[in-house]
């Protein structure tokens, strides 16, 4: 498996960190929703990270939480300093996203912080903004619809659906996809933030699919369940090449580091969903569009994938499940599971797991299922 970028919730509740140095960018040629928009901050850590409104961005078009923008500004790192074993959270509500137990739902509100040890979803719970058209909404079902078939990922549509837990007064976390219009950049939060979290879809991503190409769209999906970029891992150096002249500020903040806590298995991965292409349009990023932003050790281009590799399916089969959605707490899989090696259970393994998930149960109470159609 390569990078494992495994985000444990830090403790504090303390919000925005103090920033050391503001520069101030030149305002953008085009007049547009460019990403030359706002600052660039270098963080205690060294970290840069672009501030635009209230919001901090890293690495071009990820939102920082709080949370993960104090752990980057003290730590360089998203997850902070906190070590920890890598497993599946198997303890959430697979539709809610809320713990199962009870308990844990008085710790949380008690000490003000959400209680799941890792930002990872269990179902990943998500409306559809009412400004999408719904030939967007259908360019969306279809990238939804391909991260299922290939990874234990699943969805649940819960537009129209309360937001908020009627009993506990807690906010459900999900995902809020939504139409940007016309901007160079589409962005997500990474990982499970709690509450709702956008993801912020650029005309060209829709464009994109339009010609059959999920990639943008499933990009910042797959942010939102928690990966980071490809050009970011640590060991980046030893497989790529930056080209630090045709980098501008806001260029070379696109290739920072994750400097700890970063797991992964298996080599730098060229055909990652989540690596970059070596070309961008963006005149705020580079000084000459037809120069590279990086190359392959030996020169050859990069190109971003239109959906997810083996690598990254790996990543993401080795840290969920395939949940089926349900109104009981009975938490059943889908008929297809996948291990961490892309591997698909057999029949006999999967009613296993399903057991070991509900008190050594494999059978699903009859009548549970709940309508989940995108
Ligand atoms: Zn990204």
């Amino acid at each position: 498996m390569k990078k494992l970028n495994f985000y444990l919730f830090v403790l504090s509740c303390i919000f925005l960190c103090s920033c050391q140095q503001d520069e101030m960018l030149t305002t953008n040629l085009q007049g547009r929703n460019d990403i030359s928009v706002g600052n660039i901050v270098t963080l205690k850590s060294g970290i840069k990270v672009r501030k635009n409104g209230d919001k901090y961005i890293f690495g071009r078009d990820m939102i920082l939480s709080p949370k993960q923008l104090k752990a980057l500004d003290e730590t360089g790192s998203i997850a902070g300093n906190i070590t920890g074993e890598l497993e599946r959270n198997v303890s959430l509500n697979p539709v809610t996203n809320l713990p199962k137990n009870y308990d844990d739902l008085v710790q949380t509100r008690n000490m003000g912080i959400y209680p799941t040890p890792y930002n990872l979803w269990a179902m990943v719970r998500f409306v559809y903004d009412s400004n999408l058209t719904s030939t967007q909404r259908g360019y969306i079902k279809q990238a939804l619809l391909e991260l299922q078939s290939k990874t234990n990922l699943r969805f649940y549509n819960a537009t129209g659906q309360p937001t908020r837990d009627p009993v506990y007064g807690i906010d459900y976390p999900y995902i809020n996809f939504k139409s940007i219009g016309k901007s160079d950049v589409s962005y997500s939060y990474v990982g499970r933030i709690g509450g709702k979290q956008d993801v912020s879809l650029a005309n060209f991503a829709f464009d994109n699919a339009s010609l059959g190409n999920y990639g943008v769209i499933i990009h910042e999906i797959c942010h939102a369940v928690g990966m980071l970029h490809e050009q970011s891992r640590p060991d980046r150096d030893n497989y790529v090449t930056i080209n630090w002249n045709n980098l501008t500020d806001s260029g070379k903040e696109q290739f920072e580091k994750q400097g700890s806590n970063y797991f992964y298995r298996g080599d730098y991965d060229y055909a990652s969903v989540m690596g970059y292409g070596s070309f961008t349009t963006s005149i705020s990023v580079v000084n000459d569009i037809f120069k590279p932003m990086y190359t392959k050790k030996d020169g050859s281009y990069l190109y971003q994938g239109n959906t997810v590799s083996d690598l990254d399916r790996m990543w993401i089969n080795y840290l969920y499940l395939p949940y089926v959605a349900r109104s009981d707490v009975y938490s059943e899989l889908d008929t297809v599971v996948y291990d961490g090696n892309n591997r698909q259970l057999t029949e006999q393994e999967r009613l296993q797991l399903q057991a070991q998930l509900n008190n050594g149960n494999p059978n699903p109470p009859a009548g549970g299922r709940i309508p989940n159609e995108f």
